[in-house]
C-alpha cells in the first residue's frame, strides 16, 4: 500500500480507503463487515469513510462495533463522519438536517457516540448548505477541532466557489480552513475532479477522498446484460442511480473499457480504479464492496498503476471521448 499526503495537510492517507454507503447494515452484516474491514487493515487501508446519514445511523453503530472489537491503536486508522442530511429519513425536525451550528455540533457529538471513538479524525460537511452564513460553517468548525472532537475538517461535493469563500473566512477571522474535499470521480464523471476543483486544489493546499471509484459497480461491467440480482442497481430506492448509468452510451464506453482490460490482461474494476489514482490531486480513492471477493479484486488496483503507460492511457481517453481511432471494436 502506498500513502500520500492529504493535500498540503500532514495527515497521511493509504491511497485506497474504505467505505460503508449502502453496504453496512443493508447488504453487509456485522459479521461480514468486520472481515471486510479486516482485509482493508491487514493490506494497509487506514482510513474508513462514514456519514450520519449511512443506513440512518446504523452504518455508523457497525463500524463502531467493528473498531471496538478490532481494538487496533486508535493511532493507525483515520475514521470520518459527514453532517449534513440527518439520519431521521423523512422524520427530520428543524435544526436536524443541514450545517448550521447546531446540526453540525450534536451530529459530531452523535457520530462520537455510534463509532465510539474519543475523536473524528475527518469531519466533512457532506453538502453546502445556502441556508447557513458561511461564516457559522467555518467557526463551528473551528470549535469543534479547538475542543478536541475533530481533527480536521472538509467539504464534500462543494462548487469550487463555495469552498474558496469558506477559506477567504478562515483567514479573515484566523480560523482553521477545511482541508480536503469529497467529490465523485470515475472514468464517467470528472467533472469535478478534473474542471471545477484543480485550481482549489493548487491555491489551497486542499486534498481530495473520492468516492464511487466504479460507479456504483457499473464501472464492473457487471450491468452489461442485466441487472445481477442482490446488487446495488437492482435495489428499492436506487432508480435514480440505474438511471444515471444505464444509459446506451455509457454501457457502449464500459464494453471497449472491458475489451481494453481483457487485452491488458487485468480485470476492469481494477483498471477504473487505477485510473482514478493517476490523478495527482487525489489523496485516496474510497472503495466499497459487498463481498469478501469484491474487495480482494478492487485491491489489485494498486498492481494495475504501473501499468498506466501514457499509451495505455490515452487509449482510455479515447473510448471516454468516442474517439473513433481509438475504436477497440
Ligand atoms: P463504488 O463505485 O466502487 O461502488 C461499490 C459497489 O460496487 C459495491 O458496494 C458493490 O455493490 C459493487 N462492486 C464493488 N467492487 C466490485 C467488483 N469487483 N465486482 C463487482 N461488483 C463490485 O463505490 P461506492 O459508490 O460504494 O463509494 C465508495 C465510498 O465512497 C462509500 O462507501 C462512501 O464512503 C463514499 N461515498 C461518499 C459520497 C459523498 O457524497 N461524500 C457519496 C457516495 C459514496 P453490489 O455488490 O451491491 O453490486
Amino acid at each position: 500500500m502506498d500513502y500520500r499526503k492529504m493535500g498540503r495537510s500532514g495527515l497521511e492517507l493509504s491511497i485506497l480507503s474504505f467505505g460503508s454507503w449502502v453496504t453496512f447494515h443493508q447488504q453487509v452484516d456485522d459479521r461480514l463487515a468486520d472481515e471486510l474491514m479486516g482485509i482493508a487493515y491487514d493490506r494497509g487501508i487506514n482510513f474508513f469513510d462514514n456519514a450520519e446519514v449511512y443506513a440512518l445511523g446504523e452504518s455508523e453503530k457497525m463500524m463502531g462495533r467493528v473498531l471496538k472489537k478490532k481494538n487496533w491503536e486508535r493511532s493507525s486508522y483515520v475514521v470520518s463522519s459527514k453532517a449534513f442530511f440527518g439520519w431521521r429519513g423523512d422524520k427530520d425536525k428543524p435544526n436536524q438536517t443541514g450545517l448550521s451550528r447546531k446540526h453540525l455540533t450534536e451530529a459530531c457529538h452523535e457520530a462520537l457516540e455510534r463509532l465510539q471513538v474519543d475523536y473524528l479524525d475527518l469531519y466533512f460537511c457532506h453538502r453546502p448548505d445556502p441556508t447557513v452564513p458561511i461564516e457559522e460553517v467555518v467557526w463551528t468548525m473551528d470549535i469543534l477541532i479547538r475542543q478536541g472532537k475533530v481533527l480536521y475538517w472538509g467539504t464534500s461535493h462543494w462548487s469550487a466557489g463555495d469552498i474558496m469563500e469558506a477559506h477567504r473566512v478562515a483567514r479573515q477571522y484566523n480560523l482553521i480552513p477545511p482541508v480536503v474535499e469529497q467529490p465523485q470521480y470515475n472514468m464517467l464523471e470528472r467533472y469535478k475532479m478534473e474542471l471545477d476543483l484543480p485550481p482549489v486544489f493548487q491555491h489551497t493546499g486542499m486534498g481530495a477522498t473520492v468516492w464511487s471509484p466504479l460507479a456504483g459497480g457499473f464501472l464492473t461491467g457487471k450491468y452489461l446484460d442485466e441487472i445481477p440480482e442482490g446488487s446495488r442497481l437492482s435495489l428499492e430506492g436506487f432508480d435514480w442511480l440505474r438511471k444515471r448509468w444505464l444509459q446506451k452510451q455509457k454501457i457502449e464506453k464500459v464494453k471497449k473499457l472491458s475489451k481494453l482490460a481483457e487485452r491488458m490482461g487485468v480485470s476492469l474494476p481494477s483498471l477504473a480504479i487505477a485510473w482514478t489514482l493517476a490523478n495527482p490531486n487525489v489523496t485516496t480513492t474510497i472503495l466499497g464492496a459487498t463481498r469478501k471477493e469484491q474487495l480482494l479484486e478492487n485491491l489489485k488496483a494498486l498492481e494495475v498503476v504501473s501499468l498506466l503507460t501514457p499509451k495505455t492511457l490515452q487509449q482510455i481517453e479515447g473510448i471516454l471521448q468516442n474517439k473513433p481511432d481509438f475504436d477497440l471494436a
